[in-house]
């Protein structure tokens, strides 16, 4: 019938944008990787040079290179692999709060050092989804990192997660009331290393919404916030 056949054209395009950002990952990630290695090969040549002429000096200042390209091509390494890894990855029924619990309990150290306000989902609806509870933690995790970042030098800095059902789709969201997006930040947002932090990778929204869609659902920035930015996750709500 015709619906069907609609979910049927929408979980293909789902998967065909799917495909497409692990496309995007994979030839970001060659193209990010290849360039601390030719630097690292230059940095080792010349050290190897200065020995040769006995100055350990630079030589010694080269490996100080080396160590720390070779840390930011870990860091890419272990984000990947984080995600490529898919612990507990079946889905089963899960009550979304205690994936909202999950991530907050993991960020808690954070949380509290960091001073901020969270808001957690008002009122007592308490949707259930099939999904893997790691896997919507780990995009939780991520938006309310990402959230934590922008607040930081917010004089009242506040986090809210909010838990809506609307027919059969619950809708979580993070909305923090840092400086926002501007309309070209927010377009190029879920590009594979699009990062405007001085230690970011720009893999954590490519990636959280990577899950999403894995998880039947999508995960996008919401329109036109007044003040900071909010994210929302739609997923499908199982009885
Ligand atoms: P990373 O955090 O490593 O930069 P992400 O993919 O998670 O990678 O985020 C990409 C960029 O999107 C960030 O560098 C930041 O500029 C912007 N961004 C994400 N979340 C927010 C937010 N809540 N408020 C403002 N900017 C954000």
């Amino acid at each position: 019938n015709a619906e069907a056949k609609v979910r049927r054209l929408r979980d293909d395009l789902a998967q065909a944008n799917r495909l497409s950002i692990l496309g995007q990952i994979a030839a970001g990630v060659a193209h990010e990787i290849n360039q601390p290695v030719a630097a690292i090969r230059t940095y080792a040549e010349n050290a190897g040079r200065f020995l040769d002429r006995g100055k350990t000096e630079p030589a010694s200042g080269n490996l100080t290179s080396i160590v720390s390209m070779t840390e930011r091509i870990g860091a890419i390494t272990n984000t990947l692999r984080t995600f490529a890894r898919r612990p507990g990855v079946a889905a089963s029924p899960l009550p979304v709060r205690e994936a909202i619990d999950g991530a907050l309990s993991l960020l808690s150290g954070r949380i509290r050092d960091s001073g901020v306000t969270i808001v957690k989902p008002q009122g007592n609806p308490s949707p259930m989804v099939m999904a893997s509870r790691i896997r919507l933690e780990q995009i939780l995790v991520n938006l309310l990192q990402n959230a934590l970042d922008a607040v930081k030098d917010q004089p009242d800095p506040r986090i809210e997660i909010d838990l809506a059902e609307r027919d059969d789709r619950v809708l979580i969201s993070v909305r923090d009331n840092g400086p926002g997006l501007g309309p070209e930040a927010a377009g190029n947002l879920f590009m594979p290393f699009q990062t405007t932090k001085e230690k970011g990778l720009g893999l954590g929204l490519v990636i959280s919404q990577e899950i999403a869609q894995e998880l039947g659902g999508t995960l996008q920035l919401d329109p036109g916030s007044a003040k900071g930015a909010s994210f929302t996750i739609d997923l499908r709500r199982i009885e």
